[in-house]
């Protein structure tokens, strides 16, 4: 993964002339100089631009895969998903999962004549996949945090005659790589970490088979879900200092939880890291490190509002993954949790000025 982070960062560099910018230009252009239809790397602003090309590479290398961006993590997962299935045939998707992907299956999957079944995350280990055509997973879970072994998803999915598509969104390719376990396609949102500062929607498809990728290719380019070149800008910027702000957050992630877990006014506490956690063992063996989003329980709504208003450095908004630490109480939008369960994002502060706000609102 080293190599591969330095060859991200310098991914431009062999194909620069003398003169030529050294940081990526912005390509807004629709249209390219075409006097013949044959030979041209671009041609059309909806089937690739030079931002998309640039933005692409970057992940293809992180992922080790084909990659094909969209204008946002639902602009992905719904190319992935509209890619793989057919009339009649059986998704299976986690009910604890980010709502808005069953929502989505139910409102238009469901009456296109696909099966949409929903298992929560934890019984993946032992569901029976048989007759399903593509088993859909998230792991961690969002906002639970539990974990699914995903190389034996994969063999029991792929045994079964079903494909398996992993939204990696919480953890990025730098902390869990789906692909290597058998995986055959990645989703992720990468208005998340990736981009990192809350100020671009996007996503990306990756995979390992060059069939299935044209047809999620073919997806984007006729259905007209592309991604805006200045988000695409953006997110190639985001990319350079991925791997270092991941680095802070889940370092600052890792000794927020341990605290929070000892705390008397924590009911209950999830984060992957914490040995206690019974997500530990699994993730400590298939992730490549434990995330920077942690699970905790306060007494219950009221004060579970009221922490968040208090503490000085959450930001309270929905998502995750961005330089701010931000902090949401879920129930607010249906999450099956407890009604003081608050989803902390951890950002890039320094932690103990962070910790120190957050033990302050506490009091
Ligand atoms: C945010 C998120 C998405 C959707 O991403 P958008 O860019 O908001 O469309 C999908 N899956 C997970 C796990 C997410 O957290």
């Amino acid at each position: 993964m080293q190599r591969r982070l330095a060859q991200m960062l310098h991914h431009r560099s062999a194909g620069l002339q003398k003169g030529d910018p050294v940081s990526l230009p912005l390509t807004t252009s629709t249209s390219y100089h075409l006097p013949e239809v044959q030979g041209a790397a671009f041609i059309y602003g909806r089937n690739g631009t030079p931002t998309w090309e640039a933005v692409e590479a970057q992940l293809a290398l992180l992922e080790d895969a084909e990659t094909v961006t969209f204008p946002s993590g639902m602009g992905a997962i719904s190319a992935a998903l509209f890619a793989s299935l057919r009339a009649g045939e059986r998704v299976i998707l986690p009910s604890d999962g980010y709502y808005v992907t069953r929502v989505l299956s139910e409102g238009f999957l469901t009456p296109l004549g696909v099966d949409v079944v929903q298992i929560p995350t934890l019984d993946y280990a032992s569901a029976d996949f048989t007759g399903a055509a593509v088993v859909y997973l998230e792991t961690p879970s969002n906002p639970g945090l539990d974990v699914v072994d995903i190389a034996d998803v994969c063999a029991r999915a792929h045994a079964a005659g079903a494909i398996v598509i992993v939204d990696n969104t919480t953890m990025t390719p730098l902390l869990q790589r789906p692909l290597d376990l058998g995986a055959d396609l990645v989703v992720a949102a990468d208005t998340k970490a990736p981009a990192g500062h809350s100020d671009a929607l996007f996503g990306h498809v990756s995979g390992r088979d060059a069939t299935r990728m044209a047809r999620v290719r073919d997806w984007r380019r006729l259905s007209g879900s592309v991604p805006g070149s200045m988000e695409a800008w953006l997110v190639h910027r985001g990319l350079e200092t991925l791997e270092v702000r991941l680095e802070r957050m889940c370092a600052s992630a890792a000794v927020i939880a341990g605290r929070l877990a000892e705390h008397d006014a924590v009911q209950a506490l999830r984060y992957p890291g914490l040995p206690q956690d019974p997500s530990y063992a699994l993730s400590a063996h298939q992730m490549q490190g434990f995330g920077f989003l942690i699970g905790m329980t306060l007494e219950n709504a009221t004060v579970a509002e009221r922490f968040l208003e208090r503490c000085l450095y959450l930001v309270r908004s929905t998502s995750f993954g961005g330089t701010h630490s931000a902090g949401e109480r879920r129930a607010r939008w249906g999450d099956k949790v407890p009604e003081g369960f608050v989803r902390l994002s951890i950002g890039v502060e320094p932690v103990e000025a962070l910790w120190s706000a957050m033990a302050e609102a506490l009091r």
